[in-house]
């Protein structure tokens, strides 16, 4: 099933959506491409005309009615994201939670969007500066998580007086029509959010780049596939946003917290099977404490109940698919190559004799720079421990990598945590806080992270555009 212009739609061309757990089909839905984007692009197009002249009441109005339809979903949206997805079923509703707090927040900021009155250098000149909605926007977000990514996105865009194409990831569709039947209840004008569902990435993305008509593309995902994306905008000079790949440096200093640094770990690592950008790569623990550390790490995380997100009492769920799954084992494998030693975990994990894509939630000591997991982005649940010594060789360390999303740093010294949250070169930093995400705040990264932000004030004026007006007073 697809969206566009105000009705759903079927095809014969069918895609089956498999739970990561079990690998039982969900459903089977029809699915869309290239073609039927520049319909829905179209359609965005036409419905923006008289989007962009609602007024801020108005379309906060819409959002609100879609927070209703939601909440009163929650538990049937929670339970759609497990199955797709294979997170935890509290985890899942927490998400829920989440993306409705988008909606929430933009309801009430399409109401307060200002523009700003300058001073003129010319006594018969009066200048101001307002803001207009960029236009139709592309979408296109991941499975880690299909539910917020879309929101997160589509709020602002919405609050903002932009319409919408959005394309969800394959492996996670139905999270994204299940938001769309709340959208359409909520009885948004037709053509105002359009959803394109297909296997052909590339050809949908290629749609949404190349159309003059889109002059915003706002994606998250892989860097490999960011990087492409903003190349291919180029051409049309479309405004980005990119919320891409990362690799969180973890540092523990010697007068840290241990408890509180390993019960961060716990949450940065391993929440979503390891499958969050902003989680943990690279564990840095002081050579002075590492030990103790270590140990009670691999402890808390042998702990960890692995299972179907469905079940009561899972704390790791599968990871999405066979790809992800591979990942891990070479990852380990290379590690112990280079005389890493796994103290718990490091295998595939059988449950229940099914086909389901489990890893043990891993502890690797004797972590080194040569290692693959040292630079490759892991997006699962393995945590490397590698240890320093000191404060300037670690701030080193942590910034040798070309990503720049999240950095995490446990100290109990308030002087160095103020230094750290100057050197590390990270769009997000977590002292003492394993979770920096809060809706008010602008998330994104820096270098190969990406470019934006998204949430807060912060997020609505990507979708914003700056005109400056002068007029002479004859
Ligand atoms: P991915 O391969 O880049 O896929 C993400 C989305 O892009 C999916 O909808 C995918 O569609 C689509 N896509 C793939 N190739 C495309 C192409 N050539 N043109 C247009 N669209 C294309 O990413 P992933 O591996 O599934 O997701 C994990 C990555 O996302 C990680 O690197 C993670 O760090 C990053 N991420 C970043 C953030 C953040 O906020 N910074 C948040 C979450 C995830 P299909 O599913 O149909 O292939």
């Amino acid at each position: 099933m697809y969206y566009i212009n105000g009705e759903w739609h079927e095809s014969d061309q069918k895609e089956q959506i498999t739970n990561p757990a079990t690998l039982e089909v969900i459903d089977t839905i029809s699915v869309c491409g290239a073609e039927e984007t520049k319909v829905a692009i179209a359609a965005a197009k036409e419905a923006f005309k008289s989007w962009k002249k609602t007024t801020g009441d108005q379309r906060s109005a819409y959002l609100s009615k879609t927070v209703k339809l939601m909440k009163a979903r929650v538990d049937e949206l929670a339970q759609i994201i497990t199955l797709e997805n294979g997170k935890p079923l509290p985890d899942a509703k927490r998400e829920v939670l989440g993306a409705i707090s988008y909606l929430d927040w933009y309801a009430e900021e399409a109401k307060r969007i200002y523009g700003e009155v300058l001073p003129a250098s010319h006594k018969d000149k009066s200048l101001m500066v307002i803001k207009q909605p960029v236009g139709v926007c592309g979408a296109i977000t991941p499975w880690n998580f299909p539910l917020s990514m879309i929101t997160r996105k589509l709020a602002p865009a919405l609050a903002a007086g932009c319409t919408v194409v959005l394309k969800p990831a394959m492996e996670t569709p139905l999270s994204a029509i299940k938001v769309f039947e709340c959208f359409h209840e909520a009885g948004l004008p037709k053509g105002v959010v359009n959803l394109v569902i297909g296997p052909d990435a590339e050809g949908i993305g290629k749609e949404l780049t190349s159309s003059t008509d889109v002059r915003k593309l706002t994606f998250t995902g892989s860097t490999f596939v960011g990087k492409k994306l903003v190349r291919d905008s180029a051409d049309t000079m479309k405004k980005v946003s990119m919320e891409l790949g990362g690799h969180a440096p973890y540092i523990v200093f010697e007068d840290a917290d241990i408890d509180l640094a390993v019960e961060g770990v716990m949450l940065s690592k391993f929440k979503n099977s390891g499958q969050t950008c902003i989680s943990t790569n690279r564990v840095y623990a002081h050579k002075s404490i590492a030990e103790e550390f270590a140990e009670k790490l691999a402890k808390r995380t042998a702990e960890l109940k692995i299972g179907d997100g469905l079940e009561e009492g899972t704390d790791v769920g599968p990871l999405i698919n066979k790809k992800s799954l591979d990942k891990m084992k070479e990852q380990v494998e290379d590690a112990v190559k280079n005389n890493a030693k796994v103290v718990t975990g490091g295998n595939v994990y059988d449950y229940e004799d099914g086909d389901g894509y489990f890893f043990e939630p891993t502890v690797i000591l004797n972590a080194t720079d040569d290692m693959v997991i040292a630079s490759e982005e892991t997006f699962g649940p393995i945590a490397p421990v590698f240890t320093f010594e000191s404060e300037e060789e670690i701030v080193e360390k942590a910034n040798n990598t070309l990503y720049g999303l999240a950095a995490y740093c446990y100290t109990k010294n308030l002087g160095r945590g103020l230094r750290m949250m100057k050197e590390l070169e990270f769009g997000i930093i977590g002292i003492n806080d394993p979770a920096p995400i809060v809706i008010q705040a602008p998330f994104g990264g820096i270098k190969e992270s990406g470019m934006g932000k998204e949430g807060g004030k912060f997020g609505l004026e990507e979708y914003l555009e700056e005109k400056f007006v002068s007029i002479y007073e004859n």
